[in-house]
């Protein structure tokens, strides 16, 4: 049987940049993905790159890397991705207080113009400006995340990678060290493993006997066919009720919690955002649960009912359009750094998830791991080192 160099455990845009990175520097890799049609966090995302969002070191050298990347991904892949540069609006709700919030936003490289309610109608047709007291307008870039990870996915199988379709039930170890995968029809011999399984990383690596300090959403969106109806910037709010969730969801004093299904750690939040695709096609999101059974079922129409009242209040002309509801769960970790590195307790075994701001930051990473992978293993990548997942282990 064939031993890969590396195994891929999970085929959303994690595990889809990874592998064509590993594969592009020369290793054999195999990608594995539980679902030929994956209803995952990616498949479900709105595909903006928040490129002007790095507040230290770290993430403002990630961010930069990250963009230019994206500029010449489509020609390096040899498919198109949809990239483009396109405006961010946030809005500030009526009953905040603009100067505040600008002011948490001048730790960002680039920071954002502050916009009255009419400026933000001129910016945003489609916004009501009496649902505002003011808005931000910074520039971000925009990929659809279907063509990236397809374009991804085609330039790993030139450079010369496996995908199979089929869910890693288990993990082949011999004493602390990791020595493939197994399926429910398959075993796969690998010499370095690495977890991609987004939301579902927690519990793979719990049924093998493995801790870690990632953790998931059930995120819950609208998705609308191409309708005619022209939305000019991607939506969100300047204040995002989702990044303190994860900060106390995600704290160490929870951490026991999760490992129990049937809890719901902090209480939903819904942080209204829209972005309309090339395709004409809207995303319109979302509502965000901890709840910690990664299989719980959310009530559908309540669900979409109250992203239907929020999302007509800030922009009424979303409000009826026929669409579909969904869910799918996103990981995070609890200080909104991914966990990407060796996990301590099996040589060979890897995890990398956990991204707060993935299409910027991700793509970078994996090329940093990549060749970080190929070079001496006594000169490790001092960026990476700053992700392992064993950080956050007290
Ligand atoms: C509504 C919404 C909007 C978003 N907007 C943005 C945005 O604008 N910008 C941004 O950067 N991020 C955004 N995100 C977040 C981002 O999309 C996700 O964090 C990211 O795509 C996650 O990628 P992933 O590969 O880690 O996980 P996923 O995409 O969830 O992929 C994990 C994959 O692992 C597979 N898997 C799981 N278990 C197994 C197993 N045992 N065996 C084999 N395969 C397995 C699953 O089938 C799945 O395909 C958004 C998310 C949502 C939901």
């Amino acid at each position: 049987m064939k031993t890969f160099d590396w195994i891929i455990v999970g085929g959303g845009l994690a595990g889809s940049a990874l592998s064509y990175e590993l594969a592009k520097v020369g290793f054999s890799v195999l990608l594995l993905e539980d679902s030929p049609v994956p209803s995952n966090g990616t498949r479900y995302s709105y595909g903006g790159i928040a490129y002007w969002s790095g507040s230290t070191d770290l993430t403002k050298q990630l961010c930069q890397e990250g963009i230019a990347i994206h500029h010449h991904l489509s020609s390096e892949l040899g498919a198109d991705t949809q990239f483009r540069e396109m405006n961010l609006l946030l809005m500030i709700d009526a009953d905040r207080d603009p100067e505040a919030i600008v002011r948490q936003y001048q730790q960002f490289p680039i920071t954002p113009a502050l916009l009255t309610p009419d400026a933000a109608v001129e910016a945003e047709p489609l916004l009501n400006p009496e649902a505002i007291a003011a808005a931000l307008l910074l520039p971000h870039g925009h990929v659809s995340p279907e063509a990236t990870v397809k374009a991804y996915n085609q330039a790993f199988l030139r450079a010369g990678g496996t995908m199979q379709v089929a869910p890693v039930t288990g993990l082949i170890q011999m004493g602390d060290r990791v020595q493939g995968v197994t399926t429910p029809t398959q075993t796969y011999e690998g010499a370095n493993v690495a977890i991609c399984a987004g939301g579902l990383s927690r519990s793979l690596l719990n049924n093998v006997g493995i801790s870690t300090r990632l953790y998931f959403t059930q995120a819950e969106i609208i998705e609308t066919l191409p309708v005619e109806v022209q939305l000019q910037t991607i939506v969100m709010p300047a204040e995002l009720k989702r990044f303190e969730m994860e900060a106390t969801a995600g704290s160490i004093e929870h951490d026991a919690l999760w490992d129990q299904p049937g809890h719901e750690v902090v209480a939903p939040v819904l942080d209204i955002g829209a972005i309309q695709f090339q395709d004409g096609s809207l995303r319109i999101g979302q509502v965000s649960r901890t709840l910690t059974d990664p299989q719980a079922q959310a009530d559908a129409a309540a669900s979409e009912c109250e992203l239907r009242q929020t999302v007509g209040h800030f922009l009424p002309a979303l409000k009826q359009l026929p669409g579909q509801w969904s869910s799918c769960l996103v990981s995070f970790s609890g200080d909104r750094l991914p966990l990407v590195g060796q996990l301590a307790a099996v040589e060979g075994l890897y995890l990398f998830s956990g991204f707060s701001n993935p299409f910027a930051v991700l793509p970078p990473v994996a090329r940093r791991f990549a060749q970080s992978a190929m070079g001496q293993p006594d000169e490790p990548d001092i960026l990476l080192a700053q992700l392992s997942p064993n950080r956050l282990i007290p």
